[in-house]
C-alpha cells in the first residue's frame, strides 16, 4: 500500500479552539528545507495568527574566504553555497503557495533569532533538531533564551529515522559500533506504518516584521562571490522540488529499488549514476529520511522479493542512521586525538602529497578523475569515494584522514559532519572497520568496470586521446604513443607521485606496527609514542631508499619536464 498522504491545513483562521491559543510562532529553518515531513513547520503552524518562517545567513558558513584553496567559505565550496541558495529558493516560492513567505536575515544566528524573538512577539520557537556539534551549542543558547523569556520551545527530531539518543539510551549509555549491533537496538522506526504528513494546503500569514532587515534569498553574486564557470557547477540543482522529482524518478523503477545491492553499482558510471544521487536532498533535509523510508518500504510491500541491510536502499539509510547514531555518542568523532574509538596512527604531515591529491594531480588518472568530478560535482560514488579515501591514507600516500575529511566537507554538496568523519574514520582503518590489508588499487580497481577509461576521458580531458591499455597507467605508455594522445607524461600530465607498489607495502608495514602499539598499550598512546613511531617510520623510509635507491618521485619530478 503506498504510504498515505495526509493533506493538511496548518492554517486555522477562524477555529474557535485554536484562535483561544493563538499567538505568533517562529519557524526557524537550518536543514530541513523542506515543506513536506516537516514536524516543526506544522507545529509552529498550529493555532497561530502569525507565522514567521525564517533562514539566516550565517557568516561562519557563508562568508567569503579568499584565503581557502577553492571558491567558497571557509567551510563550504561554492558549489554547495549554491545548492543551498536554490534550495532556499525553491523554499521560498513553496511557501508563498501556500500564503507565506521565507524572511532572510544575516547575521550571528542566535542574536538573530533572540532579536527576532522578542520584536515579533513570539509565543512559540520551532527548530528541527540538530545533532552536529555547531548546533548543538547554538541550540542551547537559543533555547535558553527562549525558555528564559517564557517562549515555548519545540525542536522535533526529523533529520533522521531514529532519535540517536534513543539508540544510546538502549544500549546502556553509549552508542553501538557495529552496525549489525546497531540494526538489532534499532527494529523498526517507531513511525514507520503511521501516516507522514507529506502536504500542506495553506499556512498562517507572515506578521508585521517591523524594522528587521528582511532580504529575499541572496545570490552568490550578493553574498560577495565571483561566480564560477558554468563548466564547473555542479549539475545537481538544489531544493525540494528537484529532491521529490529525483525521489519519484528513482523510486519509477521498483525492479531497480527492490534489487538494490550497493556494493554491485559500478562507481565510473557518471551518465546515469548507478545509486539515487539523494545524499545532497538528504544532507540539507530537503528530502525527508522517513519520507524515502516509507515509499522504499511501499515498494517492498509490492514485489515479490528485495534485497536487505547492508547493502539494499533501505540499508543505505540504516547506515546513515548507524553513523548519526555513532557521532552523537563519541566526544571528539571528527578527530583522532581522544577519540577512543579511532585507533592511534603516525599519520605523516605531507603538504605537497596532500595538494597533490586535493588538486587531482597524483599522476593516477583513476585518483584524478574522481577529484575532479569532487570539485566540478560535488559528488561521487560510495566506491569512488572508498578508492581516493583509501589511497590518501592506508593506501598509498599515509596522509591523515583528517586533512582528507577536510576536503571532502569544504567540497562535497552532501558534506555531513556525522557521515563524512566516519567514513573517512572506517576508509582510513581508524575505526569500524580494520582490514588495512585490503586496499585499491588505483589502477585495476577502475578497469574492472569502465576498461575504456570514459570516465577517466570525461573528467580529465588531458587524456582523452590515451589509446585505453595506457589510460590507467599513462607514464607505461611510449614516448611515441604520449606524443600521437597529445599527452606527455611530466608535462601535460603528472607522473605518478609514488609508485603503488612500493608504497602499498610501507603503508601496511606501518599500520601493522601502529596497530600492534594500539594493541600493546590499550589505545592509550601519547603524542610522545605516536612521535616516535613517526620518526622510526620516517628513518625506515630513509634507509630503505637509500638501500635499494628507489627514491619516492617527488613532485618537482613532473613539475619540471625532462
Ligand atoms: C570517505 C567518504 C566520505 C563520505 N562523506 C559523505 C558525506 O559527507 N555525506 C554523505 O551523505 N555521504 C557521505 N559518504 C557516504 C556515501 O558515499 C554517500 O552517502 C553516497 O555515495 C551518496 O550517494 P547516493 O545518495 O546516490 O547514495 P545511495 O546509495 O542512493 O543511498 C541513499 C542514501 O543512503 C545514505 N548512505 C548511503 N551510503 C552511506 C554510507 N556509507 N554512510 C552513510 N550514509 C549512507 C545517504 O544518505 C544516501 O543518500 C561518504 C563516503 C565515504 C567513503
Amino acid at each position: 500500500m503506498r504510504a498515505a498522504i495526509q493533506p493538511l491545513s496548518l492554517y486555522c483562521s477562524n477555529s474557535s479552539k485554536l484562535m483561544a491559543s493563538s499567538s505568533n510562532s517562529l519557524m526557524w529553518f537550518r536543514k530541513g528545507i523542506r515543506i513536506h515531513d516537516n514536524p516543526a513547520l506544522e507545529y509552529a503552524a498550529k493555532g497561530a495568527n502569525f507565522l514567521y518562517p525564517v533562514f539566516v545567513i550565517d557568516p561562519h558558513y557563508m562568508e567569503p574566504d579568499p584565503s581557502a584553496f577553492s571558491p567558497g567559505s571557509s567551510r563550504a565550496g561554492l558549489n554547495r553555497i549554491r545548492f543551498l541558495l536554490e534550495s532556499l529558493v525553491d523554499l521560498d516560492l513553496n511557501l508563498k503557495k501556500l500564503g507565506s513567505r521565507l524572511l532572510v536575515l544575516h547575521g550571528e544566528p542566535g542574536e538573530v533569532l533572540i532579536r527576532c524573538l522578542e520584536e515579533w512577539n513570539v509565543k512559540k520557537l520551532c527548530f528541527e533538531y540538530d545533532t552536529d556539534p555547531y548546533y548543538q551549542a547554538l541550540d542551547a543558547r537559543v533555547q535558553n533564551l527562549a525558555s528564559a523569556a517564557g517562549i515555548e520551545v519545540f525542536s522535533p527530531v526529523s533529520h533522521t529515522l531514529f532519535n540517536p539518543a534513543d539508540i544510546i539510551q538502549k544500549n546502556g549509555g553509549s552508542p553501538p559500533l557495529s552496525y549489525q549491533s546497531f540494526l538489532k537496538l534499532a527494529g523498526e522506526p517507531s513511525w514507520a506504518c503511521a501516516p507522514l504528513s507529506t502536504t500542506v494546503s495553506s499556512l498562517p500569514p507572515v506578521g508585521d516584521t517591523g524594522r528587521s532587515d528582511i532580504s529575499d534569498v541572496p545570490t552568490i553574486k550578493d553574498l560577495g562571490y565571483e561566480d564560477m564557470a558554468k563548466d564547473d557547477w555542479t549539475p545537481f540543482r538544489g531544493g525540494e522540488t528537484e529532491a521529490l522529482k529525483r525521489l519519484e524518478e528513482s523510486m519509477s523503477n521498483k525492479d531497480w529499488v527492490a534489487k538494490f545491492e550497493k556494493p554491485k553499482g559500478d562507481p565510473s558510471a557518471f551518465l546515469k549514476p548507478a545509486t539515487t544521487v539523494l545524499s545532497p536532498y538528504l544532507k540539507f533535509g530537503c528530502l525527508s529520511s522517513r519520507y524515502f523510508y516509507q515509499r522504499i518500504q511501499e515498494i517492498y510491500n509490492n514485489v515479490e522479493g528485495h534485497t536487505s541491510p547492508p547493502v539494499s536502499l533501505v540499508g543505505q539509510l540504516l547506515w546513515r542512521e548507524f553513523f548519526y547514531t555513532a557521532a552523537f555518542g563519541t566526544p571528539n568523532f571528527d578527530r583522532m586525538k581522544d577519540n577512543k574509538i579511532c585507533k592511534q596512527i603516525p599519520w605523516n604531515d605531507d603538504n605537497e602529497l596532500l595538494a597533490a591529491w586535493r588538486d587531482a594531480r597524483t599522476g593516477f588518472p583513476w585518483i584524478d578523475a574522481i577529484m575532479v568530478q569532487l570539485r566540478k560535482w560535488g559528488w561521487m560514488h560510495h566506491l569512488a569515494r572508498h578508492c581516493v579515501a583509501c589511497f590518501l591514507t592506508r593506501g598509498d600516500l599515509f596522509v591523515h584522514w583528517e586533512k582528507g575529511r577536510d576536503v571532502f566537507e569544504r567540497l562535497l554538496i552532501d558534506s555531513d559532519w556525522a557521515i563524512n568523519n566516519a567514513n573517512w574514520l572506517w576508509l582510513s582503518c581508524s575505526s569500524f572497520f580494520y582490514q588495512y590489508n585490503r586496499v585499491y588499487s588505483p589502477i585495476t580497481f577502475g578497469k574492472k568496470y569502465d576498461p575504456n577509461g570514459d570516465f577517466i576521458r570525461h573528467f580529465l580531458p588531458v587524456l582523452k586521446d590515451m589509446p585505453k591499455q595506457y589510460i590507467y597507467e599513462p607514464w607505461t605508455a611510449p614516448l611515441s604513443i604520449q606524443k600521437k594522445a597529445k599527452c606527455i607524461i611530466g608535462e601535460d600530465y603528472p607522473k605518478p607521485v609514488v609508485s603503488h607498489d612500493i608504497a602499498i607495502k610501507e603503508c601496511r608495514k606501518k599500520m601493522g606496527e601502529a596497530y600492534e602499539l594500539n594493541k600493546r598499550l590499550k589505545g592509550l598512546i601519547s603524542e610522545e609514542d605516536l612521535e616516535n613511531l613517526k620518526k622510526r617510520n620516517t628513518e625506515e623510509d630513509q634507509r630503505q631508499n637509500a638501500q635499494t635507491k628507489r627514491k619516492r618521485q617527488t613532485l618537482n619530478d613532473w613539475i619540471q619536464p625532462q
